[in-house]
């Protein structure tokens, strides 16, 4: 018996089209050739910052049985063949790459996808991993594909989601999706913890809105629970296909541990602690900045506008916070903020003028003149001004951005067995 690796990879284009519905086709057409493919597809998610991504970075893997040589020139065939067919290659940012593999996973091939995850890799890197390993490489137009490709092979998935996919017919594509969002939400109190980041207030998460074929995705703990989510959303239109994904999507698998400020890399994804030095600022278009120091440097951290109520979060950090970010660093060089734990909270306060043993604050006798008292002229030489601890809105604990804005591969706090700190109450400034 023969195992052969698929991995599919940039297929799509903004216009249309998606690399987990071209797998789901592909593994519909080798079952009904009598192919049996082993466990569930994987889609992985690479570099978020990835600077030819399409939207969310995803790649398709999955493995297939066949019991001789002819058999396994089938399915190269069935595979290639309906890439050739279904990817968008009229598109000049669709450069679609193909990688088939027979042998086990090495270490080599598990770095790779790590690095796709972490890094900005080139197409010569996933060749030439390939070429180590024995991998057979099919790129179309540049092939830059052969990048996610590869990495969704190899990748790793010590903790892992599922997703259920639900496909359109092509009749619909780019047409408002018929989705109940009741009865989303009914879904969503019913699995809730299970599944995660079905809705936001009113937004309704599971549904993308792109023209792509996908009628809407749910993401949870396990395959039975999604399956029973799905029984529970109610459509009013033609469903093609659906088809479920084993997934690194929730588990922070992009996330790298910083020893210090000074050794972050533009476009890495990083968990680093640090001391908040300034005050929040909100810019222009609502976003919020601080920087954050420690020995060997300093960053500037930021929350953008879709992060919503999260930035009042930011806004209430005070400088000599301790603090733990987790986020990646965009182009700019300022680290997008996905999660923060508000480890050691600084001491709010204010310096007042000490009160009088009648009661009323005094004010001040001139320079290096202690106070004296407005309303029964007492006078004190040498008293200093003191301390007034004030309470703050923030406590100590974690806080995450809201699930519109949250990254595929961003780990939600439910899932790392944290429940979340108070959110400041009063509205956004
Ligand atoms: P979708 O999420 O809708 O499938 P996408 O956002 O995945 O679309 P693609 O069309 O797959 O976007 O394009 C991403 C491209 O970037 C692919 O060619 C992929 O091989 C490449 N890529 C992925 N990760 C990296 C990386 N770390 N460094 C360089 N290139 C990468």
């Amino acid at each position: 018996m023969y195992r052969i690796h698929v991995g599919i990879d940039d297929t799509d284009s903004p216009d249309g089209m998606c690399t987990t519905y071209i797998s789901c086709f592909i593994i519909h057409e080798l079952k009904s050739c009598g192919f049996t493919t082993e466990g569930y597809p994987r889609l992985i998610r690479l570099n978020p910052f990835a600077p030819h991504k399409t939207r969310g970075n995803g790649a398709v893997a999955f493995t297939v049985r066949a019991e001789s040589e002819d058999e396994m020139d089938d399915i190269r065939d069935i595979v290639i063949r309906s890439v050739e067919e279904l990817a968008e290659l009229d598109n000049e940012r669709t450069n679609p790459g193909v990688v088939f593999y027979t042998g086990e996973i090495t270490d080599s091939m598990r770095e790779f996808a790590i690095s796709a995850i972490r890094r900005i890799l080139k197409i010569e890197d996933a060749r030439r991993v390939a070429e180590e390993v024995g991998a057979e490489v099919h790129g179309f137009k540049r092939g830059r594909g052969v990048i996610g490709a590869l990495a969704a092979i190899g990748c790793p998935l010590e903790d892992r989601t599922y997703e259920l996919l639900t496909y359109r017919v092509p009749e619909n594509y780019g047409k408002p999706r018929q989705i109940d969002p009741e009865s989303v939400r009914l879904m969503d109190a019913e699995t809730g913890g299970e599944t995660f980041d079905n809705v936001d207030g009113d937004y309704i998460a599971i549904e993308p809105h792109t023209p792509c074929p996908i009628l809407y995705g749910i993401r949870g703990e396990s395959p039975e629970v999604l399956l029973r989510a799905m029984e529970m959303v109610r459509v009013y239109e033609e469903i093609e296909r659906f088809c479920i994904f084993e997934t690194n999507q929730h588990t922070d698998q992009h996330i790298q541990d910083a020893g210090s400020i000074a050794e972050m890399e533009t476009f890495g994804c990083y968990r680093i602690s640090g001391e908040v030095l300034d005050s929040p600022r909100v810019i222009e278009g609502g976003h919020v900045f601080f920087t954050l120091g420690d020995d060997s440097g300093k960053i500037e951290c930021g929350a953008y506008e879709p992060t919503k109520d999260f930035r009042k979060v930011i806004l209430e950090l005070i400088p000599g916070d301790r603090v733990t970010v987790y986020g990646g660093i965009g182009a700019q060089g300022t680290l997008n903020i996905e999660k923060i734990h508000l480890e050691r909270a600084a001491e709010l306060y204010v310096e007042e003028n000490p009160l009088c043993t009648c009661g009323r604050r005094m004010k001040s006798a001139g320079r290096n003149k202690g106070f004296k008292c407005p309303s029964c002229g007492r006078r004190v030489r040498n008293s200093r001004k003191v301390k007034r601890v004030l309470e703050r809105p923030l406590r100590e604990g974690y806080y995450e951005v809201p699930t519109c804005a949250r990254r595929h591969l961003s780990k939600q706090l439910v899932r790392m067995g944290i429940s979340g700190g108070c959110y400041p109450s009063e509205g956004f400034r």
